[in-house]
């Protein structure tokens, strides 16, 4: 599945990143996302250089193409299922400490705003996580069902209901 995230951050060249962290005795991407581990040794990393906010790297990845010789370190992220309305996220200010790593990395570029787009993200987005929480309800009844599925079924057997059983989460 893929994975669109709209990020807070800057922009940095995986060539810089990779150095900094090998001189932190660290592996380097050379353009490859980061796995979980290894996202939680640079972010024990981060916080050791002072960085007291969270901070995770995105890196970019479309099929066919080579890796991606840049990547985004990021202060504040959203993910995107499929829509989604970004008025008003994103608007935390930047911590003092993020700003210093920024400066810190030599980064090319700013604290601005991405869209990143990563195809082979392993995600479950939010929505779906709060749709197949149970209890679900059928919406029309007092019945709970503890799955999606069982909830569409109770809905067409017992109320008749026709709809699509796999409806996109409204934005
Ligand atoms: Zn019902």
């Amino acid at each position: 599945m893929g994975l669109i995230a709209v990020v807070q951050g800057f922009k940095l060249s995986v060539a810089k990143f990779d150095n900094f962290l090998m001189v932190n005795g660290l592996n380097p991407t050379e353009g490859y996302r980061l796995f979980p581990h290894e996202a939680a040794d640079v972010a024990k990393l981060f916080r050791a250089k002072g960085v007291d906010c969270e901070v995770r790297v995105f890196v970019p990845y479309a099929t066919g193409f080579n890796n991606s010789q840049y990547l985004f370190v990021c202060c504040d992220w959203i993910f995107v299922l499929a829509a989604r309305e970004i008025e008003g996220e994103l608007q935390k200010p930047v911590p003092p400490a993020f700003e210093g790593l920024r400066r810190s990395l030599q980064a090319e570029s700013g604290v601005s705003r991405y869209v990143v787009y990563d195809e082979d993200m392993s995600w479950t987005p939010e929505e779906l996580i709060r749709r197949n929480t149970a209890p679900i309800q059928c919406g029309v009844c007092d019945t709970v069902c503890s799955l999606w599925e069982d909830r569409m079924r109770h809905r067409c057997d017992e109320h008749g209901i026709s709809e699509d059983q796999n409806p996109l989460p409204d934005c």
